[in-house]
C-alpha cells in the first residue's frame, strides 16, 4: 500500500501540502521514502476536554496539531516515531465513541474517531506502518508506555488522598509516572526519568517512594529483571532526541494541551462529531 507511492510527484506535493499548512510552526517533513497515507480529523481527549485535532499518518511518523483554519493552517506539531506505537482499543464512554489509545514510552492518550470505520481504518494502517518500520529497523517492539493522563474533570477530590477537594484556588496536578490527578501536597516531589524528561517531574507519593526504592535497587546492583534495560537501550538509538522538542510537552503543567488552535471551537466534538455524517478521514491508496 506503501511503496507505489514512493517517490511520485502526488505524494510529494501532499507532504508539501502539510508542511505549509504548520508553515514555521512545523519541522521539514520531506524525507526519501517517506509517505505520506493518510489524514484526518480525530478528538484528542485532552487535559480539560475533548478537542478535535488534525492526524497525518506517514509510514514512518504520526503528525498532529491543533486546527487553526483546516486545510490552511496548523499549530502545535507534535511528531511520534511510528516505531514507539502500539494501540489499544478501548470502549465507548458516554460522550466518546470509536475511542482507542495511542501510546509511546513518553506519551499516550486516547483519541477517538468520527465512525467505526474510520477507527478501523485509521488502526489497520497504524498498525501496518508500525510492523513494517519494527521490521525494517529490526527493533522490538516498545513494551513500556506512559501514562495516559486523566483528565480534569474525571474526579473532584485528589486520586491519592481523597481528602483534598479541588476548586478554582486549589488546582489539580498530574503525577508524570501514573497520570493520576492529584493535589499539590500529594504531589511535591520531582523525579528525574530519562525516558521522558531531561527534567526531574511532579510525580505522586505513592510513585515517588516506588521509583526511590527502583532506583536504589538498582544501584544496589541487584540483577536486573528481563526487559527492563529495554528502554534505555531503546532510547539510545531511538529517534526520540529528533523528536523530543515536538513530544516532551508535558514538562510543565500547563502544556500544549491548554491552548487551543484559533477557531478550533467551531468543530464539533462530543455527540455532534459522531453523528455528523461526515467523513472526517482519508487515505490515499
Ligand atoms: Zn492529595
Ligand atoms: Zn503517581
Amino acid at each position: 500500500m506503501v511503496d507505489h507511492l514512493v517517490n511520485t510527484e502526488i505524494n510529494s506535493q501532499r507532504i508539501a501540502a502539510v508542511e505549509s499548512c504548520f508553515g514555521a510552526s512545523g519541522q521539514p517533513l520531506a524525507l526519501p521514502g517517506r509517505v505520506l497515507l493518510g489524514e484526518g480529523i480525530l478528538t484528542k481527549e485532552c487535559r480539560k476536554k475533548a478537542k478535535p485535532r488534525i492526524f497525518f499518518l506517514f509510514n514512518d511518523i504520526l503528525v498532529y496539531g491543533s486546527i487553526v483554519i483546516n486545510k490552511r493552517k496548523y499549530s502545535s506539531q507534535h511528531i511520534i516515531p511510528l516505531e514507539e506505537v502500539t494501540l489499544e482499543t478501548l470502549p465507548s464512554t458516554w460522550n466518546a465513541k470509536n475511542r482507542w489509545m495511542i501510546k509511546t514510552s513518553k506519551k499516550s492518550f486516547v483519541v477517538s474517531a468520527a465512525s467505526v470505520t474510520e477507527r478501523e481504518e485509521w488502526i489497520r494502517h497504524i498498525e501496518e506502518c508500525v510492523r513494517r518500520q519494527l521490521r525494517a529497523t529490526g527493533r522490538p517492539p516498545t513494551t513500556e508506555h506512559a501514562a495516559p493522563w486523566i483528565p480534569d474533570k474525571a474526579t473532584d477530590i485528589c486520586m491519592r488522598c481523597t481528602q483534598t477537594k479541588f476548586s478554582a484556588l486549589t488546582r489539580r496536578h498530574h503525577c508524570r509516572k501514573c497520570g493520576f490527578v492529584v493535589c499539590g501536597d500529594c504531589s511535591r516531589e520531582r523525579f528525574l526519568m530519562p525516558r521522558l524528561s531531561s527534567k526531574p517531574l511532579r510525580v505522586c507519593g505513592l510513585c515517588y517512594r516506588e521509583l526511590v526504592a527502583e532506583k536504589r535497587k538498582e544501584e544496589e546492583g541487584e540483577p536486573e529483571e528481563e526487559g527492563r534495560r529495554q528502554p534505555q537501550q531503546d532510547l539510545a538509538h531511538s529517534q526520540g532526541t529528533t523528536y523530543g522538542a515536538s513530544s516532551g510537552e508535558d514538562e510543565s503543567d500547563k502544556s500544549d494541551e491548554e491552548k487551543d488552535g484559533g477557531s478550533a471551537g467551531s468543530w464539533p466534538t462530543g455527540l455532534e462529531f459522531y453523528a455528523s455524517g461526515v467523513k472526517w478521514s482519508s487515505f490515499h491508496s
